[in-house]
């Protein structure tokens, strides 16, 4: 009698389980998997007709929120180096490429190197200390700080949540 109850519960247990993997692979659209890469900056990309920006020249971890932000940057940054063009030699080309890598390697490498110290931050515990976190992200002073919570406030808002 009590070994019929145990299957009976045995079997029970193993329907939830059916239903609750079921129920994850019929969602499994909503997962993805992707490897994050973070490359020590470049000090130089190759030059000639062709350049890079964006993911391609300085891959970073996503603990600044920074790696589509520079590749922005990239874009408007070779604008203003294209425009600097006299003729379309193929000297002339190398000489702007060349003006857009002297601005863009040094800028981005900053970000990379601080994503880079916000994987370890992220990961201890003086991450949720307010003062270890203001340290961190360099508000020192009281205005700078008072400034971030606005920012803060005014993203919560616009989500429609309240602080
Ligand atoms: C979890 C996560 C969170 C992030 N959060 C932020 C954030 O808050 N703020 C921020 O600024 N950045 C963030 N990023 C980083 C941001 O997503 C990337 O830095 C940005 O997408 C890089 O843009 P990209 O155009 O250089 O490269 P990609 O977006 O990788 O674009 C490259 C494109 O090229 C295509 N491609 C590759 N090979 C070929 C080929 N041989 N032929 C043709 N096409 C090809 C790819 O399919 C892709 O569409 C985050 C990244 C991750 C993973």
């Amino acid at each position: 009698m009590r070994k019929g109850r145990e299957q009976e519960e045995q079997i029970e247990e193993e329907g939830e389980k059916y239903e609750e993997q079921k129920s994850i692979r019929s969602h499994s659209y909503l997962f993805s998997g992707a490897p994050l890469y973070d490359r020590d900056p470049l000090k130089s990309i190759p030059s000639g007709r062709v350049t890079l920006l964006g993911d391609a020249c300085h891959a970073m971890s996503p603990f600044k929120g920074q790696g589509a932000n520079q590749a922005m940057m990239d874009a408007v940054s070779l604008m203003r180096s294209l425009k600097l063009r006299k003729n379309d030699s193929e000297n002339e080309m190398r000489r702007v490429l060349q003006h857009f890598a002297n601005e863009m390697l040094p800028r981005s490498a900053q970000k990379v190197l601080a994503s880079r110290a916000g994987v370890a931050f992220y990961h201890t515990p003086q991450a949720i200390q307010k003062e270890a976190l203001w340290n961190f992200m360099g508000l020192t002073s009281e205005e700078q700080q008072q400034r971030m919570r606005e920012r803060v406030d005014a993203v919560v808002k616009a989500k429609g949540g309240s602080v």
